[in-house]
């Protein structure tokens, strides 16, 4: 049975700034592969696993810094060579965007009585970055994946998520522009939304939330 909604929660990357597959492209063109090849040699397979070294890094396993030079056997398995500056060229400031008409409806969303939770595979270095691009005091609950030594899609970090809100998992309205990050969140009984235009998204979150 539906409840009705008492949290809206927010993926960081693609959600509340632009998508980092701009920079991705860029970088599949200059080795000559699609950008779903360079997507999975940079950010790992679809599936969570132990030895990614992206994955790693979001969980607070290694450094940011360890990543490149743990991509080899990644990118032998691709059939890819690698020049070396990849996740330089990926992570370079200024490749995104902030969304202010999510700012803007996180704030209306809180006014209106709703709990709001930001929800990111992120790395430890990068929290300064983030702090800079969005008020985290927007957020009546920040779950970062190395804080909590879990990442999207692993069941444990929307539990924690559940858990910090203080709400049922059906009470909840979940945002994030990668489809392999919403089926666990749909089993445990959150609403998802998949972004991919923001403001599609933001008409849809409308939708739902005057059922
Ligand atoms: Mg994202």
């Amino acid at each position: 049975m539906n409840q009705p909604t008492r949290a809206v929660v927010f993926d960081f990357g693609g959600v509340l700034i632009t998508s980092i597959s701009n920079q991705l492209s860029e970088i599949a063109v200059t080795h000559g592969v699609d950008t779903s090849v360079m997507h999975e040699l940079l950010l790992g397979p679809r599936a969570s696993g132990p030895d990614h070294p992206w994955h790693r890094a979001e969980r607070g396993e290694i450094a940011t810094a360890e990543i490149q030079g743990l991509l080899r056997p990644w990118a032998d398995g691709l059939g890819v060579t690698l020049h070396g500056d990849e996740m330089a060229r990926l992570l370079a400031p200024g490749g995104y965007t902030v969304i202010d008409t999510m700012s803007d409806r996180i704030r209306r969303l809180r006014a209106d009585g709703y709990l709001t939770g930001l929800l990111t595979n992120t790395f430890a270095e990068f929290q300064p970055t983030m702090q800079r691009d969005i008020d985290f005091s927007l957020f009546d609950v920040v779950v970062e994946s190395f804080a909590v030594g879990a990442r999207k899609p692993e069941r444990l970090i929307y539990e924690v998520t559940r858990e910090m809100l203080g709400v049922d998992h059906r009470q909840i309205v979940y945002l994030d522009d990668f489809d392999q990050n919403l089926d666990e969140p749909i089993a445990l009984g959150w609403t998802t939304i998949l972004v991919d235009d923001q403001d599609e998204a933001l008409r849809e979150l409308d939708r739902l939330l005057a059922r």
